[in-house]
């Protein structure tokens, strides 16, 4: 088992398998890169690149290392490079995979798991400044990989890291050439829809039912209880107003069937003057 990383057994330049499967695969295999780019600056913990590399053990075979880097293949058989240069007083830690156009969210899928470990690590020295960022990966198809390899390059647009942890929108233009751009390039797959099921869940009734009070009538009327139907739900539970709510909101969700939806809620119980429970359902969406 390889629990150790000894730089001085290892090559200070760039291996030729490196140079031959990466280098000089990228574009004619019609590849796109993802590549996320964490800045750290001044400081660089010691054993923090290393330890990385130890700690994707589990994650990937490796394909061939160098002082300064690690090419290693994934569970699906994807390429991945780790790596770190330094300008200045700025360390870079790269983390990148190469994948056909179509196949970009599996490609995120075997990255982001190295990404977050790094981040993760990085965590460990608070003290630590660094920035996180996605380089542009329609920038990767239009410049040299000379071009591309130069972190510092104009020519290459980023994003800031938040966008490893936000939806993919549905439009997306590079920021350094205003081109409309594939948002699979920087945005990894779009998490699943939050459905909330909670809210809606007996527990979610219950919860609301228990925050509301003489106003709840005028809920259920907005949400089309008939008088009638206020009086029943009241005598059917004589002890316990809160149990005459609950059961309006059950019966209510009964009747929405499939077409039930928090923001018809959150209408309803504006319309009857309770503004902050709305607000509080949806922020739940
Ligand atoms: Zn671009």
């Amino acid at each position: 088992m390889n629990c150790f990383r000894f730089p001085w057994f290892l090559e200070n330049s760039p291996t030729q398998i490196y140079k031959k499967l990466w280098v000089s695969s990228a574009i004619k295999d019609r590849q796109v890169e993802v590549r996320v780019r964490f800045e750290i600056i001044s400081y660089c913990p010691v054993g923090l690149f290393e330890r990385l590399s130890v700690q994707i053990n589990d994650l990937v075979t490796r394909v061939t290392e160098w002082k300064d880097g690690t090419l290693v293949r994934t569970l699906n058989d994807r390429l991945l490079l780790l790596q770190r240069t330094k300008e200045h007083n700025v360390t870079y830690l790269l983390l990148a995979t190469r994948v056909p156009g179509r196949e970009l969210d599996q490609g995120w899928a075997d990255l982001m798991p190295i990404v977050n470990k790094a981040a993760g690590l990085l965590k460990e020295w608070p003290g630590v400044l660094s920035y996180l960022f996605v380089d542009c990966g329609h920038c990767f198809g239009r410049l040299d990989s000379q071009e591309w390899s130069n972190l510092s390059s104009r020519e290459i647009g980023h994003f800031p890291g938040e966008v490893l942890y936000t939806d993919r929108p549905v439009h997306l233009t590079c920021p350094r050439t205003g081109d409309d751009i594939n948002p699979a390039l920087v945005y990894p797959s779009s998490p699943p829809r939050k459905s909330n099921p909670g809210l809606l869940s007996d527990v979610g009734m219950l919860c609301l039912a228990k925050q509301l009070g003489k106003e709840w009538k005028s809920l259920a009327i907005e949400l089309g209880f008939t008088l009638a139907e206020i009086q029943r739900l009241q005598s059917d539970n004589p002890f316990s107003t809160e149990d005459s709510i609950f059961s309006m909101l059950v019966q209510w969700r009964r009747r929405q069937g499939a077409s039930v939806n928090v923001s018809a809620l959150a209408a309803a119980l504006t319309a009857a003057g309770r503004k902050d429970l709305a607000d509080s359902v949806l922020e739940h969406l």
